[in-house]
């Protein structure tokens, strides 16, 4: 449950000894499908969840900021607004970042005390960073009067995880984290960052999206993402185009014929089919068809994950094949890789029996028990009233 307003006010009044001038939230998220396309021009199709990282913020009358967080109790983090890249290291740089972010894009801010309060699972590919970081930009453009509106800020909230933290992430997750809408999907095309808010109409179809959290986090700052990154850039180096996106599905063998390394090759061959796949999802669910339908184009979206891209991990390989062989319409591993979460796609009536075929095959292989959640789409980064 995400705390109250009143219950962060009176957390932050216990902290600070005085009240605090209002409360923000921003949810984590969880990508349907679109993965590892968003650092090349392509498209990425995520929801907001429900779980939001709640932020209560009130300005100072110097230049300090201070930040809290209700996950890390024993930790009280304090820095001059004039902060720069490496000055805090540890969870408090995605909040301190955005002062820095705000700042090296010519915003003037003042000092604030913030304390941190989030619902969602840290480390499990559901974005408890970029709800930090929308949550407080939110917060600093309301406190301090900033010219910003919904995509600036999440520019800004990339540039402080990119950049202040050091993770080297796309744009998807602080766009759907500032802009989505509940019952809706959040296609984004992340080269001109058009958007279209897709109705995602679970309920009236019966069906539950099963999030699937493997409780074995994923590290983006360690090898395995960067070197992804790296191949996506050798590709759309050898392939002479601006960025993947400009490879079609209908030229991608041709393509493939051009580059000689065969890992590049199976890395291009994911985020060419991936985007694919993520036009055909949009495509379906505009023309009215039954979300069932999506459930394959899910699966072929693990395969590619797992075979080409080569960023699943045996405890998401087995979620996926044991809720599909519990009657899934679709299963995928989601988020950035190597660890995290897995979705499925099911008949709500089926949820319990899925759920226990991926407990079980959890325990028969020794791994630890995983935790399960149904995902509905919910708001983007708003102030509480
Ligand atoms: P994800 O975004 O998938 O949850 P990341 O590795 O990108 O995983 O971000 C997780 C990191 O964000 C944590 O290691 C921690 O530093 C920080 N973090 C997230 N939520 C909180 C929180 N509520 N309090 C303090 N730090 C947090
Ligand atoms: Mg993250």
């Amino acid at each position: 449950m995400n705390v109250t307003k009143a219950v962060a006010e009176k957390e932050f009044s216990d902290i600070f000894g005085h009240a605090p001038d209002g409360v923000w939230v921003a949810p984590g998220r969880v990508n349907l499908i679109g993965e590892h396309t968003d650092y090349s021009g392509g498209f990425v199709l995520p929801m907001a969840l429900p779980q939001v990282c709640t932020v209560t913020a009130a300005k100072r009358d110097d230049d300090r900021i201070t930040v809290c967080s209700r996950q890390r109790p024993e930790d009280r983090v304090s820095a001059g607004i004039d902060l720069v890249p490496g000055d805090v290291t540890g969870w408090a740089a995605y909040a301190l970042g955005i002062a820095w972010a705000l700042r090296a894009a010519g915003h003037r801010i003042g000092g604030a005390d913030l304390v941190l309060d989030s619902t969602v699972p840290i480390g499990a590919g559901l974005s408890s960073s970029a709800a930090i970081g929308c949550s407080v930009a939110s917060a600093f453009r309301d406190l301090f009067d900033l010219p910003l509106e919904g995509l600036d800020l999440a520019a800004v909230a990339r540039t402080c995880e990119n950049e202040f933290v050091g993770a080297p992430t796309g744009v998807m997750d602080q766009a759907v984290s500032m802009m989505a809408q509940p019952g809706h999907l959040f296609f984004l095309d992340t080269r001109s960052m058009r958007i279209e808010q897709v109705p995602f109409a679970l309920d009236q179809a019966g069906l539950t999206l099963l999030v699937i959290d493997t409780r074995t986090a994923h590290e983006l700052n360690d090898g395995g993402y960067g070197s992804r990154r790296q191949a996506v850039e050798d590709g759309t180096r050898l392939l002479d185009v601006p960025a993947l996106r400009d490879v079609g599905i209908q030229d991608l063998d041709a393509a493939l014929t051009r580059i000689g390394d065969t890992t590049v090759a199976a890395r291009v061959r994911h985020v060419v089919t991936e985007n694919a796949r993520v036009e055909e999802v949009v495509r379906l669910l505009r023309s009215g068809a039954d979300p069932r339908e999506v459930g394959p184009i899910l699966s072929a979206g693990h395969r590619s994950l797992r075979d080409d891209f080569e960023i699943s991990t045996p405890e998401l390989d087995a979620a996926v094949e044991s809720a599909e062989a519990a009657g899934a319409f679709g299963a995928r591993m989601t988020g950035g890789g190597f660890g995290g979460s897995a979705i499925a796609l099911v008949d709500t009536d089926a949820v319990d029996e899925v759920k226990a075929a991926v407990a079980g095959t959890y325990a028969e292989r020794g791994f630890q028990p995983a935790a399960f959640f149904s995902a509905v789409p919910a708001a983007g980064a708003h102030r509480l009233p």
